[in-house]
């Protein structure tokens, strides 16, 4: 099948490069020319894990090719995905207007029928505005082409992005067309070995189940934040909690990991866009506001340990002239995407605060450089490069190599033996036996 993918992003790259491995012939392209001139190069502009491979691979072998030339790959595809980023406008609501100029791109240069599909997340009823805009362009040329809107929302995770396409879940189409919808099966066949679970359904139930399933998990983590900070207070151990409820086959282990709140380009502003939507239908999605509110609170949880701690010494300027080091940059491991990480506020804050910041994450050292500049020094190396003579040690995101690390090395390094651990990555009693001071999230006083 031919196919075009507009936005070569987290998303776009992923899912091209996927759609040319299971023998699609396959046209990425985006605005940002820089991207596609390094991509042509073999250059991938984001790191997520096996994706190099397969683009070389599949550039090699004449199934994938990048271009700025918009027109030229929707004349050549029938299927036409929007895969181009919706951020956050000002009040909160999806700014979709990324996604209706490619929809008029599109209705300006398609000469035969076109399927075009909105893999962005959008909210209900913007398959609706897509085919309007395409209509529009198409009336403008005094031109009558039959075309397609579908809604085929993205659930791959960045970090596993690959393996989740690949052997997804299940795969939502949307499609008012049962034609249409037939074609969208054979595309995704190749996919479906894992579990054949491609549910097809309205359009705009499609685009509705996207926003729930990342606000039903987003409400997971919030609760489970909510419930380990009372453990703190109660002393009991969160850890054990999660055994407790997970083994409940109605609950489940999954997403039930407290930390310093969820970050990353989706579950912030999906969440948000919900609540946005529902106001503007006159509804008030009271829960979904609380787990917001929750999760920006959670995000200073880690940095009141640190200020409580260092309280004890200098009451008035807890944090002035201390060095923290910081393991992990990332808003979470094997990605280098930092929108919306909780490292962004909590090393605001210990700057704020007068510390000095000494970050080390595997893969996101170049995306921080971009939010703090020379504020804080970085290293991509050692983990324990930035441990030398640093006050204390401040975990954020639970990389791999922060699970099983060399405590020897971390207590002769630093000036104390004193751990904040956003991640809950160790044993609370064997931190104690080895004579570290170990705060942790909802399970310090237990143990
Ligand atoms: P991204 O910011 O990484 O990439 C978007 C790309 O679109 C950029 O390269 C940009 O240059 C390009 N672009 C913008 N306007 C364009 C235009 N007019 N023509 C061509 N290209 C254009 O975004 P992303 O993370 O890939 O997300 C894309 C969409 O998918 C968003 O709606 C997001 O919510 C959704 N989504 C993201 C994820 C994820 O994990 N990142 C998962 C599921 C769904």
């Amino acid at each position: 099948m031919k196919i075009c993918v507009i936005g070569t992003g987290y998303v776009g790259l992923v899912a091209g490069t996927c759609f040319a491995e299971s023998g699609n012939t396959v046209i990425c392209v985006d605005v940002n020319r820089e991207k596609i001139e390094g991509l042509k190069e073999g250059i991938i502009p984001i790191y997520e894990p096996g994706l190099k491979e397969l683009v070389l691979r599949n550039s090699a072998e004449g199934r994938l090719s990048f271009t700025t030339d918009l027109a030229a790959a929707v004349k050549a595809s029938l299927v036409n995905f929007i895969a181009v980023g919706t951020p956050p406008g000002e009040d909160g609501s999806a700014d979709l207007q990324h996604v209706i100029a490619v929809a008029r791109e599109i209705g300006r240069h398609m000469e035969g029928f076109k399927i075009v599909v909105d893999k962005s997340t959008v909210p209900v009823g913007t398959a609706d505005k897509v085919r309007q805009a395409v209509q529009e362009e198409l009336d403008a040329r005094g031109v009558g082409i039959e075309f397609d809107v579908v809604s085929n929302p993205e659930f791959l995770k960045e970090g596993a992005a690959i393996d989740d396409f690949m052997k997804p879940d299940r795969v939502v189409i949307g499609a008012d067309n049962v034609r249409t919808a037939e074609i969208m099966k054979e595309l995704y066949s190749p996919f479906m070995r894992k579990t054949n679970r491609l549910i097809v359904m309205d359009v705009r139930s499609a685009e509705m189940t996207k926003y729930a399933a990342n606000a039903m998990l987003a409400t997971r983590i919030s609760f489970m934040n909510q419930i380990a900070n009372l453990c703190e207070r109660m002393n009991a151990d969160v850890s054990a909690v999660r055994e407790g409820i997970g083994s409940d086959s109605r609950i489940g282990y999954d997403f039930l990991f407290p930390g310093v709140g969820y970050g990353g380009s989706c579950f912030p502003k999906d969440v948000k866009a919900l609540v946005k939507t529902a106001e503007e239908c006159g509804y008030d999605f009271a829960l979904l506001k609380a787990v917001e509110e929750v999760n920006e609170r959670q995000k200073s949880v880690l940095t009141e340990k640190l200020i409580a701690y260092f309280s004890r010494e200098n009451a008035t300027a807890p944090l002035a002239g201390r060095t923290i080091a910081v393991w992990g940059l990332s808003f979470k491991p094997r990605t280098d995407d930092m929108r919306e990480a909780p490292s962004v506020v909590i090393i605001s804050r210990l700057l704020e605060m007068g510390a000095t910041v000494r970050a080390h994450d595997p893969e996101a050292v170049r995306e921080a450089r971009k939010i703090f500049g020379d504020r804080i020094t970085y290293s991509g190396s050692s983990q324990y490069d930035i441990l030398s003579g640093a006050d204390a040690l401040a975990i954020v995101t639970e990389w791999n190599e922060y699970r099983n690390p060399d405590f020897d090395r971390i207590r002769e390094s630093l000036t104390r033996p004193v751990i904040f651990d956003g991640r809950n990555l160790y044993n609370v009693r064997r931190m104690k036996e080895i004579g570290f001071e170990y705060f942790s999230i909802g399970r310090n006083a237990a143990g």
